[in-house]
């Protein structure tokens, strides 16, 4: 079905999935620069960044504090991320899932979330995938996030004032997202090998029919691998706020890229939420290792756009790569 099939078909999106123009050649500077902006920064980038400033500034304990490493600060940290999850993953929940408000419009997979597989924990799969977001997944985030805070306030790093230098601070916050998107395709691909792939990443890919708080529904130890994108800034100087930005951008955001629809209708009017491309990896499972801000999976061709002979000739490379001699 496509984008604007009615409620009762199988959702997908009109159009196949497209190389951002940052990567176009000849060069599409105007293109490139309204692509940051509409699809990588709006909406939810600029979220994210918004919700960063609203987390330093008001919601963590002043930098001074944090010179050593006390359960106190940690744990209000781990409070706030556990807070901002649970009102992200658990908000669209809400929305989509108790409420409805919108059927199944815009759901990529028709089946609502799985009740009865002894594959979760109290064969409840939502449940489950709350344990692992909040029990492991925030707690090993806050771990990395507080190291980080603490190298900063131990002196072991300068931080550069925001006031002297805005332009680093915010050329570094849309850094975020690349280095996030990059990170997530060559620890994700590691993942995949198969040993590390049956003592941990099987269980986030229980989840084929996903939702928000699916997101970081992982095994403590793709926990371990997936946060450890914050050790950059133990060699790279950032403003603090950057170090907040990532860990919100990698703990929430997949909350959003895995709420199941396309879009979120409120008022009459579309809000883009969900990740076609990540969507596709939960379905078929050997494609799309990465995101499209940063396509590795174009450059080792598991790019799958969608389209169903996109499909055909990844099977087509499955086949050969798999194939005896
Ligand atoms: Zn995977
Ligand atoms: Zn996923």
């Amino acid at each position: 079905m496509s984008a604007t099939a009615p409620e009762d078909s199988r959702y997908q999106p009109d159009a196949p999935i497209k190389l951002p123009p940052l990567y176009a050649w000849p060069p599409r500077p105007r293109a490139a620069l309204r692509w940051l902006f509409s699809s990588l920064l709006f909406p939810w980038g600029f979220f994210f960044i918004g919700l960063s400033f609203v987390a330093w500034y008001f919601l963590t304990p002043p930098l001074a504090e944090m010179a050593e490493l006390r359960p106190g600060w940690v744990a209000l940290l781990w409070l706030r991320n556990a807070a901002l999850l649970t009102l992200v993953a658990g908000g669209l929940h809400w929305l989509l899932y108790i409420r409805r408000r919108q059927g199944r419009r815009c759901k990529f997979d028709r089946r609502w979330p799985n009740t009865g597989s002894e594959m979760f924990l109290w064969r409840d799969q939502v449940r489950d995938n709350m344990f692992w977001s909040i029990a492991s997944g925030v707690t090993i985030w806050t771990l990395y996030e507080a190291v980080t805070l603490r190298l900063y306030a131990g002196g072991a790093l300068p931080v550069p004032p925001l006031h002297e230098f805005p332009l680093y601070c915010a050329v570094m916050m849309i850094g975020v997202f690349f280095w996030s998107t990059a990170h997530f395709y060559f620890n994700h691909r590691l993942l995949h090998w198969q040993p590390l792939y049956r003592a941990a990443h099987e269980l986030h890919h229980r989840n084929v029919n996903i939702g928000p708080w699916t997101g970081i529904s992982m095994h403590p130890l793709e926990h371990v691998i997936y946060f450890s994108l914050f050790a950059l800034w133990w060699v790279v100087p950032v403003h603090p706020l950057v170090v907040t930005l990532t860990g919100l951008y990698q703990g929430v955001s997949p909350a959003v890229s895995h709420s199941g629809f396309d879009f979120v209708e409120a008022r009459g009017r579309r809000l883009s939420a969900g990740d076609w491309f990540h969507q596709l990896h939960h379905q078929h499972f050997n494609v799309n290792y990465g995101n499209t801000p940063t396509p590795f999976d174009k450059v080792f061709g598991s790019w799958h756009d969608g389209s169903a002979e996109s499909l055909r000739a990844q099977r087509e490379r499955l086949r050969k790569l798999h194939a005896p001699g």
